[in-house]
């Protein structure tokens, strides 16, 4: 059976890829760069798990490791999740063995030996279909494939050298402001349409009555810095069964990140805005009435 070898830091992400892998009936193998996370991805349907480290350095540092590992393994695909970490290792590694690279895959299948995958290009507005043979390099979104049934695997430890020209001086950890939007069930999201800060409790009240969580457009993140996750291709990509845009124009860059939202409502005073192409129910008008109205009425409900 050929092997193929996945990281993730996000466990839920190494889960679904494992259940693409055995799906497609090839060996899953995990890659864990502490005991801590060997401990949570052995029971995750794979294989195999492979414990590389358990210094606490980043994992890009073994690129030139597992590169090396995978080659000697005679790997089929090395298969990363779409975090930062996952795409540094993954660009690292197809750098090293000069091999082909598919990033940001939304479908994936095995035609033998030979990978058949899909990715999103223009923000999301054409879809690539794109065949890979030879071993390469996929980095895989959340939410793309169903998880692995969970069941146990052994651990077994592989102490791979780091890159030495790379010291760990210390590690801190970051207090972590927000919800995890990816996992959001409903989403109320604000763009510029809003006007001034205090204003968000507009869309705070609205949230309470749906019991939904804050999301918002770059702009009042990056530029406004109002709240610390913006949603969208560079940002989260969420998949709530609600999500209600307000005052966002819906740039593809934005839409790119909701398109898999089950409902998408909008209210926007511009009839033109592309937000309304993504929405299923849209509201041409003022948020400043026609949001405390809703709110009004779905707490009469
Ligand atoms: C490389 C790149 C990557 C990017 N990635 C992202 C990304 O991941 N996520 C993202 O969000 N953006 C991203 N952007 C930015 C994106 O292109 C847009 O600039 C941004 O999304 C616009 O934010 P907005 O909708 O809040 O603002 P605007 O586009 O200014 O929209 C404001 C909307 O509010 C409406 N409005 C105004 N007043 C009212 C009112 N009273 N009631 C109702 N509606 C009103 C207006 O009609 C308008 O449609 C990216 C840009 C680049 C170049």
């Amino acid at each position: 059976m050929a092997d193929i070898y996945i990281y993730s830091d996000k466990p839920d992400v190494a889960a679904e890829i494992t259940g693409f892998v055995k799906r497609e009936k090839k060996k899953a193998i995990l890659l864990a760069e502490s005991k801590e996370a060997a401990d949570v991805l052995k029971k995750l349907g794979a294989d195999a798990v492979l414990l590389i480290s358990g210094d606490g350095r980043r994992i890009n540092d073994y690129a030139e490791a597992i590169a090396g590992l995978t080659k000697a393994k005679g790997g089929l695909l090395l298969a990363v999740g779409s975090t930062v970490a996952g795409r540094e290792l993954g660009a690292s590694v197809a750098g090293r063995l000069g091999c082909a690279m598919i990033s940001d895959v939304r479908a994936a299948r095995f035609e033998g030996d030979v990978l058949c995958a899909e990715k999103m290009t223009f923000g999301g507005a054409v879809i690539h279909a794109e065949k890979m043979s030879g071993f390469g390099v996929i980095s895989v979104p959340a939410g793309v494939f169903e998880k692995a049934d969970p069941a146990e695997c052994g651990v077994e430890e592989v102490p791979l050298p780091a890159d030495a020209r790379i010291s760990l001086i210390k590690t801190q950890p970051v207090v972590k402001q927000g919800v995890d939007l990816s996992k959001a069930q409903k989403i109320v999201s604000i763009g510029l349409g809003v006007n001034k800060e205090e204003d968000i409790q507009i869309a705070r009240d609205l949230a309470e009555v749906l019991g939904a969580e804050i999301g918002c457009s770059r702009s009042i993140a990056e530029d406004r810095k109002w709240l610390p996750d913006y949603i969208g291709m560079t940002g989260v990509t969420v998949k709530p069964q609600l999500y209600f845009a307000m005052g966002l124009s819906g740039q593809i860059q934005h839409v790119f990140g909701i398109r898999d939202s089950k409902l998408i409502v909008a209210v926007d005073t511009n009839d033109k805005a592309p937000i309304f192409r993504a929405a299923d129910y849209g509201i041409v008008g003022d948020l400043y009435e026609v949001v405390p109205m809703l709110t009004e009425a779905i707490k009469k409900l």
